[in-house]
């Protein structure tokens, strides 16, 4: 099937225009492929810390390949309208005050003007994803900056908002009865994790480098958060065997939503971490995610190689089916 063709399965009962993800009928296979829309704004590439590696031009030169690039058929969306009421959901209204103080939040984790709006972005990249999966889209949030160590209360490890919790529980207010959120960024998911932690409907898998930052992520939390720590110089085959048992763990929740934290920084160039993942591996997760069965969407997490478009072009055509 070519991206961007409507084909509707006949006999399945799902016409267009859905409004509630509880009338979706959980997919045997994604016969389902509406098409492939990345959401992004040029504004995020506005803020900069120099020798920062969370760096414009991860975002900058992956749009610019996935313009020029063939093999994909793509829409393009800009992050939908984020309410305050959603981000109190996940985040303390003491820390989004704090995001709009001049005053840096960690050593890694600079402030910038005008932060709390690109933070925000993110989380609307976040819903609008959400809102296109609902709407049987493939989709993938390409903003910075990225979310998945922002805990209730503080921004730290390059994070603000967590782009991922706040998506996943507007899907869970507005009808999702299970939200699955996968996290393959090389490193551990701790703020996903704080904020959905205990929550009912939610399960959480991240396979990340352990020890490594932020130091979390040993051991499975609150019945619902499954952590899978492998050490560097773990072999590519181990730590792909890996994820296949987290999304298994995932699968058997029968989740009706997945959410995926999409990190690039597993990959064995990457600068900030001693994964093993090829760029093929990346093409192999899209084809996980696809292959899970379920309305899907992706966020832009971590991935600090100067291969990262090329990594993200190859987790899209998975995600296609090819
Ligand atoms: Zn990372």
């Amino acid at each position: 099937m070519v991206a961007g063709e409507r084909v509707f399965a006949v006999g399945d009962g799902f016409p267009p225009g859905l409004s509630q993800l509880t009338v979706l009928p959980r997919w045997p296979s994604l016969r389902y492929y509406f098409g492939m829309t990345i959401i992004t704004d040029p504004r995020c590439t506005e803020y900069r810390a120099v020798g920062h590696p969370e760096k414009p031009v991860r975002v900058s030169r992956t749009v610019d390949l996935l313009k020029t690039q063939k093999s994909l058929e793509l829409q393009w969306a800009e992050p939908g309208a984020v309410r305050d009421d959603q981000l109190l959901r996940a985040h303390s209204a003491g820390h989004l005050e704090r995001l709009k103080t001049a005053e840096d939040f960690d050593a890694d984790t600079p402030f910038f003007p005008g932060i709390a709006d690109h933070a925000r972005r993110g989380v609307g990249g976040a819903l609008k994803a959400v809102e296109l999966a609902r709407a049987g889209e493939m989709s993938f949030s390409l903003l910075r900056p990225p979310g998945h160590h922002a805990t209730r209360h503080h921004a730290m490890g390059f994070c603000y908002l967590s782009s991922m919790a706040i998506a996943v529980l507007e899907a869970k207010a507005t009808g999702a009865k299970r939200i699955a959120v996968l996290d393959f960024d090389v490193h551990h998911g701790n703020g996903t994790e704080e904020i959905l932690a205990g929550v009912e409907g939610v399960m959480f898998a991240s396979v990340h480098q352990f020890p490594c930052y932020p130091g979390t992520g040993a051991a499975d939390v609150a019945g619902n958060c499954f952590n899978f720590p492998l050490p560097a110089g773990t072999p590519r085959e181990v730590w792909r065997a890996t994820l296949v048992r987290a999304i298994e763990r995932l699968r058997a929740a029968q989740p009706d939503l997945l959410g995926v934290s999409a990190g690039f920084d597993a990959y064995e160039r990457d600068p900030l971490a001693q994964g093993p993942l090829e760029k093929d591996d990346f093409q192999w997760l899209g084809q996980q995610v696809r292959a899970f069965g379920v309305p899907a969407f992706s966020i832009l997490e971590g991935g600090y190689s100067v291969d990262l478009p090329e990594l993200v072009l190859h987790y899209l055509l998975g995600l296609a089916g090819k």
